[in-house]
This record gives structure tokens, C-alpha cells and sequence, in this order.
């Protein structure tokens, strides 16, 4: 098992009565890549400024390498930061810029010029090492800040936003640099994003940060399969939600049932899945709910189709493109059990539904 570089504990951070960042704790493994996503406004920033020294927390810990930080100053935690900004040094050219931080430190001047050479090849800037960074364009700028932060080897990478003021084809570019510097580097990183998309791209973990709470910390594919809450589901995007009731650990919503594998209290729940995990079945299957079609359209790389259940809840499925249905269409739609989660008071996974239950 990887060692844990960073440790988060019951970290707090409030402003008057908003509690931008509410007893988060997390441990990141040494040289993961950790994407720290959530909607705007959900504490993303404040726990990287946190991290970097820069903001100063209510309460709990912050250990690199299990040794408390509190009391480290910004500058001795090792921690290099990119902004959504690049903010480089207008009046040095892009070689100075990467080396600041190592003149900062006394290196010996040969020494420096190689490891800039180093890092600005591995940047793609060779080219431009005696330009004023004035006069580069946004992603160059970005690669400049990038460059500046690896080249001092920190035990910490830490970026906030770095993408979002580029355009969409530059941003892909720049994620896979990111990813690729990454790789080289193996450098403990930890990236905020609004973007699930650039999330799911970049890291080999995410943090989903919800109202200044976690909501879930784990591989991307987890939460697409396997999500830890409705609220985190939601995020991702789920779709479908069918509302229901359970009784004696089994859900219904009057087109159908799920029996649950493990005990859920009864009351009010809801089952979540996603389009491309539902598909139109035959009636003789017993893990089906009785529908009837609304619209199929076709859309790229799949047809969308809208069905109606008994109960009047719609559901959207992502079927081939060349399923046979029309509006009217009385159908079975299948949910594969391993799909298809209910959220009650408590999460259960892997239910199976049957139609055959009364
Ligand atoms: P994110 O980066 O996820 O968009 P932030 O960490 O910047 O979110 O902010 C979290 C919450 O804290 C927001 O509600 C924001 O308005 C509030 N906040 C952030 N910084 C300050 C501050 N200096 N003073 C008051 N409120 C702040
Ligand atoms: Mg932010």
C-alpha cells in the first residue's frame, strides 16, 4: 500500500456563518493524482489554499507525510501552486521564470540552466526560453506557471482552475500534459476542478467536495458505477431517478420491484440509474419495468429514447441505434442489477428487480 502524502483531518474553514469548508478529511496517497471537484462556491479553493499555507484554518489538521503543517509557513511546505492565472514575472523571459525558484534556493547557476532546459523540453517551450512572457499566448503562459512549479521538484503540485480560461481544444491539450508530466514525475498532485469531464481525464482519483462537505473520494469509475450518495449521483449525472417506496427491503413504484439484497428501513427511497445502463427487454425477463414509449431520437453515437413507466415517471435510456421503437410502443425496459443503486436512508447496491414480486 502507498504511503499517505497528504492527511486532511476534520479540516474546517468558516467565514462568519458560512462554513466554506466543513470537517473534510481525506488521506491522498503518495504520487495519486487527485482531482478536488464540486460545483462552484462548494470549498475547492479554500482547502488547496489550506493545503499551500495560504489560508489559515478554524480546525482540525493538515500532515504531509503523517508530520502536522499548521505551523509550517507557506513557503517551507514544498507545495507548488498554478493558478487559473499564470502570474509570471512580466519583465523576465520564459527561462527566468522557470528558474526563479531555484535561484531562490542558491542553486548553482549551471545546474539551473539544465534543469530549465530539462523542464521547458518537457513543456514543449525549447523554443521560446528567451521570449518575454508578455508575448505568449494563454496555453504557453500556462506551460511557463506549469514549468515553474516542477522544476523545484516540490513534494506537492498543487493547481487550482489552471485550464479554465483556455479554450476547449487547448484544454484537452493541456490535460494531457498535465498527465503526462505526471507521469514522469510521480509528483503527489492535486488539481481543482468545476469540470467532472476534466476531473475524469486528469486524476486517478477524485475528491467530491458538496457544500464544503466530502461526498466521496475514490477512482472516477466508482461514482459513475457505485455512487456514495443521491446528491453525488446527481453530480455525475444521472439521469433517471425513480421514486419509490420499501417495505420489507423491497421497492417498488408500481411499475415494478427491486428486492434489496440488504436491509433498508422502510419509508421513501429512490433508485438511480443511468441511460446507457437501462435497455428496452422482452417482457419474459424478470428484471423489467412495463413502459411505454414517448420519443426515440437518434443521437450520434446512440438513440435516445423517453419511456414513460406506469407511474407517469419518465425515463431516458441510451439504447443502439438501430432499436426498433416507436411512440405508443408498450415495452419492458431491463435494469441490469449491477446498475441500478437505491438510495433510503441507507445506500444498498446491487438489487435486483423483479416483476414477479407481490
Ligand atoms: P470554490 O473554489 O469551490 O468555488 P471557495 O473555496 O472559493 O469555493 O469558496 C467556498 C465558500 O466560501 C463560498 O461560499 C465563498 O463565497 C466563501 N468564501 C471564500 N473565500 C471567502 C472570503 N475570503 N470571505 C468570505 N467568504 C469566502
Ligand atoms: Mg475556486
Amino acid at each position: 500500500m502507498r504511503a499517505t502524502a497528504v492527511s486532511l483531518k476534520d479540516l474546517t474553514k468558516h467565514y462568519g456563518t458560512t462554513k466554506a469548508v466543513d470537517q473534510i478529511s481525506l488521506d491522498i496517497p503518495a504520487g495519486s493524482f487527485t482531482a478536488l471537484l464540486g460545483p462552484s462556491g462548494c470549498g475547492k479553493s479554500t482547502t488547496l489554499s489550506m493545503i499551500a499555507g495560504l489560508i489559515v484554518p478554524n480546525g482540525g489538521n493538515i500532515c504531509f507525510d503523517e508530520t502536522s503543517v499548521l505551523n509550517t509557513p507557506a513557503e517551507s511546505r514544498s507545495a507548488a501552486l498554478v493558478f487559473q492565472k499564470p502570474l509570471l514575472f512580466p519583465h523576465l523571459d520564459v527561462a527566468h521564470n522557470v528558474g526563479f525558484g531555484l535561484r531562490m534556493k542558491r542553486r548553482k547557476r549551471r545546474d539551473i540552466r539544465h534543469s530549465v532546459d530539462e523542464m521547458l523540453e518537457r513543456v514543449h517551450l525549447k523554443d521560446l526560453a528567451t521570449r518575454r512572457v508578455g508575448q505568449l499566448s494563454g496555453g504557453q503562459a500556462q506551460r511557463v506557471a506549469l514549468a515553474r512549479a516542477l522544476v523545484i521538484q516540490p513534494r506537492l503540485l498543487l493547481l487550482d482552475e489552471p485550464f479554465s480560461q483556455l479554450d476547449p481544444d487547448l484544454c484537452v491539450e493541456m490535460r494531457s500534459l498535465v498527465r503526462e508530466l505526471h507521469n514522469q514525475t510521480r509528483v503527489t498532485a492535486i488539481f481543482v476542478t468545476h469540470d467532472q469531464s476534466e476531473a475524469v481525464e486528469v486524476a486517478d482519483r477524485i475528491a467530491l467536495m458538496l457544500d464544503g462537505r466530502l461526498a466521496g473520494y475514490g477512482p472516477p469509475e466508482g461514482f459513475y458505477t457505485d455512487p456514495p450518495s443521491l446528491a453525488a449521483a446527481r453530480f455525475f449525472g444521472v439521469l433517471n431517478e425513480i421514486a419509490g417506496t420499501v417495505f420489507d427491503n423491497v421497492f417498488t413504484d408500481g411499475s415494478g420491484f427491486l428486492r434489496l439484497p440488504t436491509s433498508l428501513n422502510n419509508g421513501r427511497a429512490v433508485a438511480v440509474v443511468r441511460p446507457e445502463s437501462l435497455s428496452i427487454g422482452n417482457t419474459t425477463n424478470h428484471q423489467m419495468m412495463r413502459a411505454t414509449v414517448v420519443t426515440s431520437r437518434f443521437a450520434g453515437t446512440h438513440r435516445a429514447i423517453q419511456v414513460s413507466l406506469v407511474t407517469g415517471e419518465l425515463l431516458t435510456i441510451h439504447g443502439p441505434i438501430d432499436t426498433k421503437v416507436a411512440p405508443g410502443d408498450a415495452v419492458a425496459v431491463t435494469i441490469p442489477t449491477q446498475h441500478c443503486t437505491v438510495f433510503g436512508k441507507a445506500v444498498l447496491r446491487n438489487t435486483v428487480l423483479r416483476s414477479d414480486l407481490a
